[in-house]
């Protein structure tokens, strides 16, 4: 009972437990909602303390996805997996293949991805087993890295808020401290720094940095200093939960606008003081949306020029949450949920009821849909 009634709090549609004493494997997989289109999310491999801390997060996680596709305008709906163990000293392909069998089970209405814990060739066993997979490498038709494609959703809805906030999307002298030195950050400089803009970036790892300078120029400050420079834009694009009651006091920042995940500590509170500052928060699960609509092009051939083209579709996406925050004077994170849930409702009325991935005919990503 207790279950049906954490399912019921966010409307969660299904959750499958999974388990195999010969493979060891423990999982969990959650189909928030189907409304667009099937669920697609990450199978994350973490240590949970307790198989309810591991059904909290899949519920939580899931229900984030659906909001992801549904405001990056795409024929998604929301799902996550997680599997309870040491992804350092667990895995197997025994174990993921499994896995791949039960995510096989539920027939196209989950399809899973990496996530924290589970890389590219943890998806190839799941491959073996099933074809609801994606995040895989080039090499075997996948989408491969989807750090460049996310980095350039980035930048264009950088450049939106840029636009909102001083009335041009240039980005030429502007300083920019970016956060993490890894992946995103490193296409994300190029895009910046070929623009003109003034970069300060950061890394706890020096090696990082340094193959950022290799290919631009930028100012290096230490990690902890990032939340102090006297930029105008800050771009966190390493962890979340940066933006809280010790960095926000700090900030001089008028934009944010930046990769990484959960940048809110807490949402509902560090949203709105962000708004009472007068800073322009572009909601993180929106502006990094260029990972999902990476591995969504899978399902349909990958081509990474139409990944590219879909990712530019952040610019009117953030252009839009601005729009809605400023005219019912809500934080932007608020804005974007409502423009989710504004889509679900009105493509909701065509497809009610989602029957499987196998008879999904309708396109899987159109931006021209919002
Ligand atoms: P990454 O691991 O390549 O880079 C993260 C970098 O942050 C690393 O170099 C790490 O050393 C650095 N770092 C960690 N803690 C730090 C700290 N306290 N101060 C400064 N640097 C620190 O990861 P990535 O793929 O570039 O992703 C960056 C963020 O964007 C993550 O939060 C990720 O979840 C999110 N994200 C990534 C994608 C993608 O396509 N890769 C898509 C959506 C969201």
């Amino acid at each position: 009972m207790q279950i049906f009634e954490m399912m019921g709090k966010n409307d969660h549609e299904q959750v499958v437990y999974c388990s195999n004493s010969e493979s060891g494997l423990r999982a969990i997989i959650a189909v928030h909602d189907t409304t667009l289109g099937p669920a697609l999310g990450g199978t994350r491999m973490w240590n949970y303390a307790t198989s309810e801390e591991a059904l909290n997060d899949v519920l939580r996680l899931s229900r984030g996805m659906t909001y992801k596709a549904a405001v990056a305008g795409l024929n998604l709906g929301g799902g996550k997996a997680v599997i309870l163990g040491d992804s350092r000293t667990q895995k197997n392909e025994l174990l993921f293949r499994t896995f791949g069998k039960f995510v096989d089970g539920l027939a196209g209405r989950y399809i899973t991805a990496e996530d924290v814990g589970t890389d590219v060739r943890d998806m190839e066993y799941v491959r073996m087993e099933t074809k609801y997979v994606t995040g895989i490498s080039k090499a075997l038709g996948g989408s491969g890295d989807p750090s460049p494609v996310t980095a350039y959703g980035v930048y264009v809805g950088m450049k939106a808020c840029a636009k909102e906030k001083w009335g041009s999307d240039s980005l030429r002298g502007r300083k920019i401290a970016i956060q993490g030195a890894g992946q995103v950050a490193r296409y994300l400089c190029e895009h910046l720094y070929s623009e003109g803009a003034e970069l300060y970036i950061t890394d706890i790892i020096d090696e990082k940095v340094k193959r950022i300078l290799e290919t631009v120029k930028a100012y290096v400050v230490k990690p902890e200093e990032i939340y102090d420079v006297d930029a105008e834009i800050f771009s966190p694009t390493a962890l979340g939960g940066i933006i809280n009651d010790d960095t926000l006091p700090r900030f001089k920042f008028e934009i944010i606008a930046g990769g990484a995940n959960n940048q809110l500590k807490d949402e509902n509170m560090h949203g709105k003081k962000l708004m009472e500052k007068g800073i322009l928060y572009a909601p993180d699960y929106v502006i990094n949306s260029g990972g999902l609509i990476n591995v969504s092009n899978e399902l349909e051939g990958y081509r990474q020029d139409r990944a590219m083209k879909q990712a530019e579709g952040i610019y009117e996406i953030v252009k839009k949450v601005l729009t809605i925050s400023k005219e019912q004077n809500i934080p932007t994170h608020v804005a974007s949920n409502k423009l989710a849930e504004e889509r679900l409702r009105r493509i909701g009325g065509i497809r009610k009821i989602y029957s499987g991935y196998s008879t999904f005919s309708g396109r899987l990503g159109e931006l021209s849909t919002m």
